[in-house]
């Protein structure tokens, strides 16, 4: 039975024995599709995060979907193109069940104008990253990221511990609002400013936000008290980042760690220049979106001086992957660049051993289900600190939202002998269902975007998109159940394209062998794109891992 969803009572959570469609497979990417709406933003408009992250093209293409996985066979292939459902193909029952490319431009032409007026026509939509491919596990994946990078920062800057450091942030929205939470774990007191007070509110009401404070002075006096004691607190702060920051600056305040989730890619749907309501913004969306990419660019600039003003004054400041720094760059802030990105900064060692955001969804819907794959992993990777500590810290803090899942990153080998094992738990009814498994498309094989995950690659390949094109195909080649070619839109449009897949462990030894192939050939293909660019623990990695990667010596 699905749940009811108190956050959005029109879209239930997925769950239960039913099988609606004819096989889990095809059941089990309905309620994915299902699960991305009921934890969405905005699920009326189909938005599930990032202002235009969508789950399908537009109402008649999202039903299409739901008819076309009730109906179809195993030995068919959907193919969807930007959210709309085009074809429904025979191929045979290895082949992925659903097959999609969503927003890619031809690149000349890959400019948010362009990318607008073809949404405006209803020609294309994007899909976020994990949105449109229905991937999207709630705020969990990037409470985990974010945690991480700020973990990273301490062994870097603060001898291992957040305790008594300030962070300060922005943005409250469908990714950036794990920031509170992030921080927190983290055992710093953060504090995230957002324009919009109805997002801060539903962050405190969820308690990722401690408090909001009513203005500036009194967040930064709860700032001050809390790192006096060492306690960590979430403060939220209902402002515009291009006022706020350049403020705190202004006094001579020096966070000790600085970066910003606002939607800054997106100069129209996203961003919120200063000196502006969000009426007015919503006006000039229709009637001025000229005017409003200007104002937009203009305030990011701002914004984005006050970052470097703090990175100047001994602040660790990253751009934490929403394109600020481009944004500010073409707005005249000529060194906006000095700003690092988190990748480059503190991931990328993790990323050449194919180390990375791996997922997995109980689609029965029960915690119980989860909370067994948990014990599993602590059993099966006792000595795996990043993982063990994640899990155990989760468990404790982090509420499920749609379908109950769990991220972990976890490395070439090990995301197969978990899969595989927990297709055998599905097999034996130690679970109440099938479990899917997933990525972000922020891995190590699977993305090209030479401002986030491949900036400063080491032999200058930042810019070729080859590798989550050969991901795809190679994913496809592997069985995986449902594999997606997505492309940036909004302001992301031109910057980057990935690669997701999905594969289902239903406890059939064909689950099993799906997930063998398409697991190890995935952490294989990423090792293989850092041991190409020249990282030496990739080279060691494949050299290790048997990975079947060619070095021409
Ligand atoms: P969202 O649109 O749901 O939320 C953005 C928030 O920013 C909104 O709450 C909005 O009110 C606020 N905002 C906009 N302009 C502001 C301003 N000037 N001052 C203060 N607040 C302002 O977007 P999201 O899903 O939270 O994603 C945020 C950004 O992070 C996007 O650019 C997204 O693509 C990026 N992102 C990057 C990564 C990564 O690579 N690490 C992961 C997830 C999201």
């Amino acid at each position: 039975m699905p749940k009811d969803n108190p956050r959005h009572p029109n879209f239930p959570i997925p769950g239960g024995p039913e099988v609606r469609a004819k096989g889990w497979r095809q059941e089990a990417l309905l309620r994915l599709m299902e699960n991305v709406l009921s934890v969405g933003e905005d699920p009326d408009n189909l938005v599930v995060y990032a202002a235009l992250g969508k789950a399908a093209r537009n109402w008649p293409s999202h039903a299409m979907i739901v008819k076309t996985l009730l109906e179809m066979d195993e030995n068919q292939t959907l193919v969807i193109q930007s959210g709309k459902p085009v074809g429904l193909l025979k191929t045979h029952a290895k082949a992925p069940l659903v097959i999609m490319a969503n927003c890619n431009i031809v690149g000349q032409w890959a400019k948010a104008e362009v990318f607008y007026e073809l949404e405006r026509k209803g020609l294309i939509c994007w899909g976020g990253l994990t949105a449109g491919a229905w991937q999207y596990i709630g705020s969990q994946g990037v409470i985990q990221g974010t945690y991480e990078i700020f973990m990273r920062i301490a062994e870097k800057r603060f001898a291992g511990s957040l305790a008594g450091r300030f962070i300060l942030t922005a943005g409250l929205g469908g990714m950036g609002g794990a920031q509170p939470l992030a921080g927190r774990m983290a055992g710093a007191a953060i504090l995230v400013v957002d324009i919009d007070a109805e997002r801060a509110r539903k962050r405190h009401e969820i308690g990722f936000l401690d408090e909001i404070a009513p203005d500036l002075d009194a967040a930064l006096a709860m700032i001050d008290e809390a790192v006096a004691v060492k306690k960590a607190i979430s403060i939220g702060l209902v402002g515009n980042a291009a006022d706020i920051y350049p403020e705190i600056a202004r006094r001579g305040i020096t966070p000790d760690i600085v970066t910003d989730q606002t939607s800054a890619h997106d100069l129209v749907y996203g961003y919120v220049p200063k000196g502006m309501s969000l009426a007015e913004v919503k006006r000039l969306r229709e009637e001025g979106p000229a005017q409003l990419m200007a104002a937009s660019r203009a305030s990011i600039a701002d914004h984005v001086r006050a970052m470097l003003t703090f990175q100047g004054d001994g602040a660790e400041v990253f751009d934490n992957g929403n394109l600020i720094r481009t944004q500010a760059r073409e707005g005249g802030v000529a060194n906006a660049f000095d700003i690092p990105i988190f990748t480059e900064a503190y991931l990328r060692p993790l990323f050449s051993e194919a180390i990375g955001p791996f997922r997995w969804m109980a689609l029965s819907g029960e915690a119980s289900d989860i909370a067994r794959i948990d014990d599993l992993v602590l059993e099966m990777f006792p000595d795996n600190f990043i993982v063990t500590n994640w899990i155990r810290l989760a468990r404790e803090n982090v509420p499920f939202e749609g379908l109950p899942a769990r991220i972990a990153w976890l490395g070439h080998g090990e995301r197969t002998r978990l899969a595989v094992a927990v297709n055998d738990l599905v097999a034996k009814g130690e679970l109440k269902g099938p479990v899917t498994f997933s990525r972000d498309h922020l891995d190590a094989g699977a993305m090209a975007h030479p401002n986030i995950m491949t900036e400063n690659m080491k032999d200058g390949s930042d810019a070729i998109a080859d590798w989550p094109l050969i991901n795809a195909m190679t994913m496809c080649a592997s069985m995986a159940d449902l594999v997606v070619i997505h492309s940036g839109g909004g302001g992301y449009a031109g910057y980057m394209t990935s690669a997701g897949v999905t594969i289902i462990a239903d406890g059939t030894p064909e689950g099993a062998e799906r997930l063998e192939h398409a697991l190890t050939n995935d952490t294989s293909l990423g090792i293989i794109r850092y041991a190409d660019a020249g990282y030496e623990i990739a080279e060691e990695a494949a050299q290790r891992g048997n990975v079947g990667y060619l070095p021409l010596g």
